[in-house]
Protein backbone atom coordinates (compact mmCIF):
# COMPACT_ATOMS: atom_id res chain seq x y z
CA UNK A 1 0.00 0.00 0.00
CA UNK A 2 1.09 3.58 -0.89
CA UNK A 3 -0.25 6.29 1.00
CA UNK A 4 0.91 9.61 -0.32
CA UNK A 5 0.57 13.33 0.20
CA UNK A 6 1.53 16.65 -1.49
CA UNK A 7 3.77 14.64 -4.42
CA UNK A 8 3.00 13.01 -7.19
CA UNK A 9 2.43 9.24 -7.52
CA UNK A 10 3.37 6.96 -10.27
CA UNK A 11 3.21 3.90 -9.32
CA UNK A 12 1.07 1.11 -11.13
CA UNK A 13 -1.21 0.26 -8.33
CA UNK A 14 -4.36 -0.81 -9.92
CA UNK A 15 -6.42 0.78 -7.25
CA UNK A 16 -6.08 4.47 -7.02
CA UNK A 17 -7.85 6.72 -4.35
CA UNK A 18 -8.32 10.28 -4.55
CA UNK A 19 -9.14 11.85 -0.85
CA UNK A 20 -10.79 15.48 -1.06
CA UNK A 21 -9.62 17.69 2.00
CA UNK A 22 -9.80 21.12 3.51
CA UNK A 23 -8.17 22.89 5.64
CA UNK A 24 -10.87 22.96 8.56
CA UNK A 25 -9.72 21.47 11.84
CA UNK A 26 -12.76 18.78 12.23
CA UNK A 27 -11.97 17.67 8.27
CA UNK A 28 -8.07 16.91 9.11
CA UNK A 29 -9.49 14.75 12.12
CA UNK A 30 -12.06 12.92 9.75
CA UNK A 31 -9.16 12.65 7.13
CA UNK A 32 -6.72 11.16 10.04
CA UNK A 33 -9.63 8.54 10.69
CA UNK A 34 -9.55 7.73 6.98
CA UNK A 35 -6.15 7.19 6.50
CA UNK A 36 -5.48 4.93 9.51
CA UNK A 37 -8.72 2.79 8.62
CA UNK A 38 -7.20 2.13 5.20
CA UNK A 39 -3.69 1.01 6.92
CA UNK A 40 -5.78 -1.05 9.16
CA UNK A 41 -7.54 -2.89 5.99
CA UNK A 42 -6.27 -6.25 4.94
CA UNK A 43 -5.99 -5.18 1.49
CA UNK A 44 -4.75 -8.24 -1.10
CA UNK A 45 -3.62 -5.06 -3.63
CA UNK A 46 -1.53 -2.34 -3.88
CA UNK A 47 -3.60 0.89 -3.83
CA UNK A 48 -2.24 4.40 -4.39
CA UNK A 49 -4.40 7.08 -2.38
CA UNK A 50 -3.60 10.74 -2.82
CA UNK A 51 -4.27 14.07 -0.77
CA UNK A 52 -6.09 16.77 -2.68
CA UNK A 53 -6.46 20.00 -0.89
CA UNK A 54 -9.42 21.33 -2.72
CA UNK A 55 -8.26 24.80 -1.31
CA UNK A 56 -5.23 24.57 -3.76
CA UNK A 57 -6.85 22.37 -6.77
CA UNK A 58 -10.13 23.47 -7.15
CA UNK A 59 -10.86 22.46 -10.56
CA UNK A 60 -10.01 18.91 -9.24
CA UNK A 61 -13.59 19.33 -6.97
CA UNK A 62 -15.27 20.79 -9.92
CA UNK A 63 -13.94 17.92 -12.26
CA UNK A 64 -15.70 15.30 -9.83
CA UNK A 65 -18.45 17.62 -9.02
CA UNK A 66 -17.61 17.37 -5.74
CA UNK A 67 -20.09 19.43 -3.19
CA UNK A 68 -18.73 17.85 0.26
CA UNK A 69 -14.83 17.34 1.72
CA UNK A 70 -13.99 15.01 2.85
CA UNK A 71 -14.63 12.98 -0.12
CA UNK A 72 -13.30 9.46 -1.47
CA UNK A 73 -12.79 8.76 -4.67
CA UNK A 74 -11.84 5.66 -6.54
CA UNK A 75 -10.73 6.50 -9.64
CA UNK A 76 -9.49 3.32 -10.72
CA UNK A 77 -10.43 0.91 -12.10
CA UNK A 78 -13.96 2.58 -13.57
CA UNK A 79 -16.53 2.99 -12.55
CA UNK A 80 -16.01 5.59 -10.45
CA UNK A 81 -17.22 6.19 -6.82
CA UNK A 82 -17.73 9.04 -4.49
CA UNK A 83 -17.81 7.94 -0.73
CA UNK A 84 -18.61 11.28 1.11
CA UNK A 85 -20.05 12.57 3.69
CA UNK A 86 -19.29 12.54 7.49
CA UNK A 87 -19.34 8.50 7.72
CA UNK A 88 -16.95 7.50 5.39
CA UNK A 89 -15.01 4.86 7.22
CA UNK A 90 -18.45 3.28 7.82
CA UNK A 91 -19.29 3.44 3.92
CA UNK A 92 -15.85 2.44 3.31
CA UNK A 93 -16.78 -0.89 5.10
CA UNK A 94 -19.10 -1.38 3.07
CA UNK A 95 -17.61 -1.08 -0.64
CA UNK A 96 -14.31 -2.72 0.62
CA UNK A 97 -15.48 -6.04 -1.12
CA UNK A 98 -16.74 -4.86 -3.86
CA UNK A 99 -13.80 -2.80 -4.48
CA UNK A 100 -11.65 -5.61 -4.08
CA UNK A 101 -13.71 -7.57 -6.32
CA UNK A 102 -13.45 -5.15 -8.77
CA UNK A 103 -9.34 -5.54 -8.82
CA UNK A 104 -9.78 -8.88 -9.21
CA UNK A 105 -11.81 -8.70 -12.45
CA UNK A 106 -9.78 -5.83 -13.51
CA UNK A 107 -6.33 -7.77 -13.17
CA UNK A 108 -8.22 -10.75 -15.03
CA UNK A 109 -8.89 -8.56 -18.03
CA UNK A 110 -5.71 -7.42 -18.11
CA UNK A 111 -3.78 -10.44 -18.06
CA UNK A 112 -6.17 -11.97 -20.67
CA UNK A 113 -5.18 -8.98 -23.12
CA UNK A 114 -1.50 -9.76 -22.95
CA UNK A 115 -0.96 -11.38 -26.50
CA UNK A 116 2.14 -12.46 -28.47
CA UNK A 117 2.97 -10.96 -31.96
CA UNK A 118 4.60 -13.53 -34.97
CA UNK A 119 7.94 -12.73 -33.80
CA UNK A 120 7.35 -14.12 -30.26
CA UNK A 121 8.18 -10.77 -28.59
CA UNK A 122 5.77 -9.93 -26.15
CA UNK A 123 3.66 -7.25 -27.15
CA UNK A 124 2.30 -5.79 -24.08
CA UNK A 125 -0.74 -3.43 -24.69
CA UNK A 126 -0.37 -0.45 -22.69
CA UNK A 127 -1.93 -0.65 -19.27
CA UNK A 128 -4.89 1.20 -18.71
CA UNK A 129 -4.12 2.43 -15.53
CA UNK A 130 -2.76 5.92 -14.92
CA UNK A 131 -1.42 7.15 -11.71
CA UNK A 132 -3.82 9.63 -10.16
CA UNK A 133 -1.12 12.44 -10.76
CA UNK A 134 -1.34 11.88 -14.72
CA UNK A 135 -5.38 12.11 -13.92
CA UNK A 136 -4.92 15.45 -12.04
CA UNK A 137 -2.71 16.54 -14.80
CA UNK A 138 -5.35 15.45 -17.35
CA UNK A 139 -8.07 17.27 -15.56
CA UNK A 140 -5.94 20.38 -15.18
CA UNK A 141 -5.39 20.55 -19.02
CA UNK A 142 -9.30 20.14 -19.68
CA UNK A 143 -9.72 23.08 -17.53
CA UNK A 144 -6.89 25.00 -19.42
CA UNK A 145 -8.53 23.80 -22.79
CA UNK A 146 -12.06 25.05 -21.06
CA UNK A 147 -10.63 28.77 -20.65
CA UNK A 148 -9.35 28.80 -23.95
CA UNK A 149 -12.30 28.02 -25.78
CA UNK A 150 -14.06 30.62 -23.81
CA UNK A 151 -11.69 33.08 -24.66
CA UNK A 152 -11.88 31.91 -28.07
CA UNK A 153 -15.56 32.76 -28.16
CA UNK A 154 -15.11 36.39 -26.97
CA UNK A 155 -12.27 36.71 -29.53
CA UNK A 156 -14.98 35.68 -32.29
CA UNK A 157 -17.53 38.03 -30.74
CA UNK A 158 -15.17 40.90 -30.74
CA UNK A 159 -13.77 40.16 -34.47
CA UNK A 160 -18.21 39.71 -35.54
CA UNK A 161 -18.46 43.36 -33.47
CA UNK A 162 -15.89 44.62 -35.34
CA UNK A 163 -17.32 43.84 -38.49
CA UNK A 164 -20.35 45.31 -37.72
CA UNK A 165 -18.82 48.11 -36.91
CA UNK A 166 -16.67 48.73 -40.29
CA UNK A 167 -20.19 47.98 -41.88
CA UNK A 168 -21.92 51.03 -40.28
CA UNK A 169 -19.45 53.13 -40.51
CA UNK A 170 -18.41 52.41 -44.26
CA UNK A 171 -22.76 52.94 -44.58
CA UNK A 172 -22.26 56.33 -42.48
CA UNK A 173 -19.71 57.82 -44.12
CA UNK A 174 -21.04 57.37 -47.43
CA UNK A 175 -24.19 59.73 -46.93
CA UNK A 176 -22.20 62.83 -46.06
CA UNK A 177 -19.85 61.79 -48.80
CA UNK A 178 -22.38 61.35 -51.45
CA UNK A 179 -23.90 64.40 -50.14
CA UNK A 180 -20.71 66.26 -50.67
CA UNK A 181 -20.31 64.75 -53.99
CA UNK A 182 -23.24 65.84 -55.57
CA UNK A 183 -22.65 69.38 -54.37
CA UNK A 184 -19.32 69.57 -55.75
CA UNK A 185 -20.33 67.60 -58.89
CA UNK A 186 -23.47 70.52 -59.80
CA UNK A 187 -21.20 72.91 -58.90
CA UNK A 188 -18.42 71.52 -61.06
CA UNK A 189 -20.69 70.89 -64.48
CA UNK A 190 -22.03 74.23 -63.80
CA UNK A 191 -18.54 76.21 -64.08
CA UNK A 192 -17.92 78.21 -66.79
CA UNK A 193 -14.14 78.26 -67.22
CA UNK A 194 -13.60 80.66 -70.23
CA UNK A 195 -16.45 83.18 -68.23
CA UNK A 196 -15.39 82.59 -64.93
CA UNK A 197 -18.67 81.87 -63.00
CA UNK A 198 -21.25 79.55 -62.92
CA UNK A 199 -24.07 78.90 -65.71
CA UNK A 200 -27.63 78.07 -64.56
CA UNK A 201 -27.09 78.87 -60.91
CA UNK A 202 -28.45 81.49 -58.73
CA UNK A 203 -25.73 83.17 -56.53
CA UNK A 204 -28.13 81.82 -53.73
CA UNK A 205 -27.93 78.30 -54.91
CA UNK A 206 -24.37 78.55 -55.95
CA UNK A 207 -23.74 79.93 -52.07
CA UNK A 208 -26.12 77.25 -50.69
CA UNK A 209 -23.78 74.05 -52.76
CA UNK A 210 -21.19 75.43 -51.21
CA UNK A 211 -22.34 75.57 -47.68
CA UNK A 212 -23.25 72.17 -48.17
CA UNK A 213 -20.12 70.77 -49.38
CA UNK A 214 -18.19 72.08 -46.63
CA UNK A 215 -20.80 71.11 -43.72
CA UNK A 216 -20.62 67.35 -45.26
CA UNK A 217 -16.89 67.28 -45.51
CA UNK A 218 -16.76 68.40 -41.66
CA UNK A 219 -19.60 65.88 -40.73
CA UNK A 220 -17.18 63.40 -42.54
CA UNK A 221 -13.66 64.88 -40.46
CA UNK A 222 -15.83 64.56 -37.30
CA UNK A 223 -16.79 60.85 -37.32
CA UNK A 224 -12.44 60.11 -38.50
CA UNK A 225 -12.09 61.98 -35.32
CA UNK A 226 -13.96 60.41 -33.13
CA UNK A 227 -12.70 57.29 -34.79
CA UNK A 228 -9.33 58.09 -33.91
CA UNK A 229 -10.19 59.00 -30.69
CA UNK A 230 -11.34 55.01 -30.29
CA UNK A 231 -8.67 53.36 -31.76
CA UNK A 232 -5.89 54.86 -30.43
CA UNK A 233 -6.71 54.05 -26.87
CA UNK A 234 -7.18 57.23 -25.55
CA UNK A 235 -10.46 55.57 -24.16
CA UNK A 236 -8.44 52.29 -23.32
CA UNK A 237 -10.32 51.82 -20.01
CA UNK A 238 -13.30 51.48 -21.92
CA UNK A 239 -12.63 47.72 -22.61
CA UNK A 240 -16.75 47.01 -23.73
CA UNK A 241 -18.11 43.23 -24.27
CA UNK A 242 -20.41 43.79 -26.62
CA UNK A 243 -23.33 41.19 -26.88
CA UNK A 244 -26.43 40.83 -28.20
CA UNK A 245 -29.18 43.39 -25.96
CA UNK A 246 -32.43 43.87 -26.22
CA UNK A 247 -32.33 47.92 -25.83
CA UNK A 248 -35.99 48.37 -25.63
CA UNK A 249 -36.05 45.98 -22.58
CA UNK A 250 -32.99 47.51 -20.80
CA UNK A 251 -34.63 51.12 -21.24
CA UNK A 252 -38.05 49.79 -19.84
CA UNK A 253 -35.92 48.44 -16.56
CA UNK A 254 -33.77 51.92 -15.65
CA UNK A 255 -36.99 53.37 -16.12
CA UNK A 256 -38.55 51.34 -13.85
CA UNK A 257 -35.59 52.02 -11.20
CA UNK A 258 -36.02 55.79 -12.05
CA UNK A 259 -39.81 55.68 -11.23
CA UNK A 260 -39.63 56.96 -7.66
CA UNK A 261 -37.37 59.94 -8.95
CA UNK A 262 -40.05 60.89 -11.93
CA UNK A 263 -42.66 60.74 -10.23
CA UNK A 264 -41.60 62.60 -7.24
CA UNK A 265 -41.34 65.50 -9.81
CA UNK A 266 -45.18 64.51 -11.52
CA UNK A 267 -42.73 64.06 -14.78
CA UNK A 268 -45.44 62.04 -17.49
CA UNK A 269 -42.99 59.38 -18.90
CA UNK A 270 -43.94 58.58 -23.02
CA UNK A 271 -42.51 55.88 -24.47
CA UNK A 272 -42.30 54.93 -28.21
CA UNK A 273 -40.05 51.76 -28.29
CA UNK A 274 -41.28 49.71 -31.39
CA UNK A 275 -41.65 46.32 -30.08
CA UNK A 276 -39.54 45.37 -33.55
CA UNK A 277 -36.73 47.20 -32.33
CA UNK A 278 -33.63 45.06 -33.51
CA UNK A 279 -30.98 43.63 -30.77
CA UNK A 280 -27.84 46.08 -30.48
CA UNK A 281 -24.57 44.90 -30.66
CA UNK A 282 -23.22 46.20 -27.21
CA UNK A 283 -21.91 45.94 -23.56
CA UNK A 284 -25.21 46.07 -21.57
CA UNK A 285 -23.97 47.04 -18.32
CA UNK A 286 -22.19 50.69 -20.34
CA UNK A 287 -25.45 51.41 -21.95
CA UNK A 288 -27.35 50.90 -18.69
CA UNK A 289 -24.68 53.22 -17.55
CA UNK A 290 -26.02 55.75 -20.61
CA UNK A 291 -29.61 55.79 -20.42
CA UNK A 292 -29.54 56.38 -16.96
CA UNK A 293 -27.35 59.09 -16.86
CA UNK A 294 -29.56 60.43 -20.24
CA UNK A 295 -32.43 59.98 -18.03
CA UNK A 296 -31.25 61.08 -15.10
CA UNK A 297 -30.66 64.72 -16.32
CA UNK A 298 -33.78 64.70 -17.99
CA UNK A 299 -35.48 64.41 -14.34
CA UNK A 300 -33.32 66.36 -13.07
CA UNK A 301 -33.28 69.50 -15.31
CA UNK A 302 -37.02 69.44 -16.06
CA UNK A 303 -38.96 71.75 -13.88
CA UNK A 304 -42.26 69.45 -11.94
CA UNK A 305 -45.14 68.07 -14.01
CA UNK A 306 -42.79 68.00 -17.21
CA UNK A 307 -43.04 65.63 -20.43
CA UNK A 308 -39.60 63.53 -20.72
CA UNK A 309 -40.04 60.86 -23.95
CA UNK A 310 -38.43 58.34 -24.99
CA UNK A 311 -38.17 56.95 -28.50
CA UNK A 312 -36.29 53.71 -30.48
CA UNK A 313 -35.71 54.28 -33.72
CA UNK A 314 -34.74 51.48 -36.25
CA UNK A 315 -32.22 54.48 -38.34
CA UNK A 316 -30.74 51.72 -41.15
CA UNK A 317 -30.10 48.26 -41.43
CA UNK A 318 -26.99 48.64 -39.09
CA UNK A 319 -27.87 50.81 -36.46
CA UNK A 320 -30.46 51.74 -34.14
CA UNK A 321 -31.46 55.37 -33.02
CA UNK A 322 -32.60 56.15 -29.22
CA UNK A 323 -33.68 59.26 -28.02
CA UNK A 324 -34.26 60.94 -24.70
CA UNK A 325 -36.14 64.36 -24.86
CA UNK A 326 -37.39 67.00 -22.13
CA UNK A 327 -39.14 69.72 -21.83
CA UNK A 328 -36.67 71.58 -19.59
CA UNK A 329 -34.59 74.66 -20.57
CA UNK A 330 -32.57 72.71 -22.77
CA UNK A 331 -28.64 73.08 -24.20
CA UNK A 332 -28.05 76.44 -25.88
CA UNK A 333 -26.62 76.01 -29.26
CA UNK A 334 -23.24 77.25 -28.63
CA UNK A 335 -22.52 74.53 -25.52
CA UNK A 336 -23.85 71.89 -27.71
CA UNK A 337 -20.42 70.30 -27.92
CA UNK A 338 -18.74 71.56 -24.67
CA UNK A 339 -21.69 69.50 -22.66
CA UNK A 340 -19.50 66.40 -23.23
CA UNK A 341 -16.47 67.72 -22.37
CA UNK A 342 -15.59 66.18 -18.88
CA UNK A 343 -16.42 68.62 -16.09
CA UNK A 344 -18.13 71.00 -18.08
CA UNK A 345 -21.47 72.78 -16.61
CA UNK A 346 -23.60 74.85 -17.88
CA UNK A 347 -23.02 78.31 -15.79
CA UNK A 348 -27.07 78.48 -15.65
CA UNK A 349 -26.92 74.45 -13.54
CA UNK A 350 -23.95 75.67 -11.16
CA UNK A 351 -26.30 75.39 -8.31
CA UNK A 352 -27.91 72.30 -9.04
CA UNK A 353 -26.40 69.23 -7.59
CA UNK A 354 -24.04 67.32 -10.30
CA UNK A 355 -20.29 66.89 -11.35
CA UNK A 356 -20.55 67.86 -14.90
CA UNK A 357 -19.08 64.11 -15.76
CA UNK A 358 -22.51 62.43 -16.93
CA UNK A 359 -22.10 63.29 -20.49
CA UNK A 360 -18.64 62.95 -21.02
CA UNK A 361 -19.11 59.55 -19.73
CA UNK A 362 -21.52 58.67 -22.12
CA UNK A 363 -19.92 60.23 -24.81
CA UNK A 364 -17.07 57.88 -24.22
CA UNK A 365 -19.03 54.81 -23.83
CA UNK A 366 -20.76 55.38 -27.07
CA UNK A 367 -17.81 56.21 -29.20
CA UNK A 368 -16.07 53.11 -27.50
CA UNK A 369 -19.41 51.50 -29.41
CA UNK A 370 -18.60 53.41 -32.80
CA UNK A 371 -22.15 55.35 -31.93
CA UNK A 372 -22.30 58.76 -32.12
CA UNK A 373 -24.30 61.17 -29.44
CA UNK A 374 -25.23 64.24 -29.95
CA UNK A 375 -27.87 67.08 -28.89
CA UNK A 376 -30.71 69.31 -30.17
CA UNK A 377 -33.55 71.46 -29.46
CA UNK A 378 -36.86 69.34 -28.94
CA UNK A 379 -40.09 70.35 -30.56
CA UNK A 380 -41.71 72.12 -27.69
CA UNK A 381 -38.43 73.07 -26.24
CA UNK A 382 -36.51 71.09 -24.00
CA UNK A 383 -32.99 68.73 -24.54
CA UNK A 384 -33.42 66.22 -27.07
CA UNK A 385 -30.12 63.87 -26.43
CA UNK A 386 -29.70 61.17 -29.32
CA UNK A 387 -27.37 57.96 -29.67
CA UNK A 388 -26.94 55.56 -32.15
CA UNK A 389 -25.47 52.03 -31.44
CA UNK A 390 -24.56 48.99 -34.40
CA UNK A 391 -27.62 46.42 -34.50
CA UNK A 392 -26.74 42.69 -33.44
CA UNK A 393 -26.57 40.53 -37.06
CA UNK A 394 -29.03 38.29 -37.27
P1 LIG B 1 -24.13 67.11 -14.39
O1 LIG B 1 -25.57 66.93 -14.73
O2 LIG B 1 -23.66 66.24 -13.30
O3 LIG B 1 -23.76 68.55 -14.20
P2 LIG B 1 -23.58 66.15 -17.06
O4 LIG B 1 -22.27 65.83 -17.68
O5 LIG B 1 -24.58 65.08 -17.01
O6 LIG B 1 -23.24 66.66 -15.62
O7 LIG B 1 -24.19 67.38 -17.82
C1 LIG B 1 -23.38 68.50 -18.14
C2 LIG B 1 -24.20 69.75 -18.18
O8 LIG B 1 -25.10 69.71 -19.28
C3 LIG B 1 -25.08 69.93 -16.97
O9 LIG B 1 -24.40 70.60 -15.94
C4 LIG B 1 -26.22 70.78 -17.50
O10 LIG B 1 -25.83 72.12 -17.51
C5 LIG B 1 -26.32 70.33 -18.95
N1 LIG B 1 -27.41 69.34 -19.15
C6 LIG B 1 -27.28 67.99 -19.23
N2 LIG B 1 -28.45 67.40 -19.46
C7 LIG B 1 -29.36 68.37 -19.56
C8 LIG B 1 -30.79 68.41 -19.78
N3 LIG B 1 -31.49 67.29 -19.99
N4 LIG B 1 -31.39 69.62 -19.81
C9 LIG B 1 -30.68 70.76 -19.62
N5 LIG B 1 -29.36 70.79 -19.41
C10 LIG B 1 -28.70 69.62 -19.36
Amino acid sequence: MQVSQDQPISSDAPLQLLLFVDGRPKSKQQVQRIRSYLKELEADYDFELQIVDVGQQPYLAEHFKLVATPALIKVHPEPREILAGSNITGQLKAWWPRWQAAMDAYLQLESDLHEHDENGRVKELKSSIRSVAVSAELMRLSDEVFRLKQEKEKLQEQIQFKDRVIAMLAHDLRNPLTAASIAIDTLQSNYNIEKGEFERLTPKMTVHLFKQARSQTKIIDRMITDLLRVGHGKDREFFIQPQKVDIGKLCLEVLEELRDRYTAKSHKVNKDIPKDLPNVYADPERIRQVLINLLDNAIKYTPEGGDISVCGLHRTSQKIQFSISDTGPGIPEDNRDRIFENHYRLERDQGKEGYGIGLCLCQRIVLAHYGQIWVETAPHGGAWFHFTLPVYPN
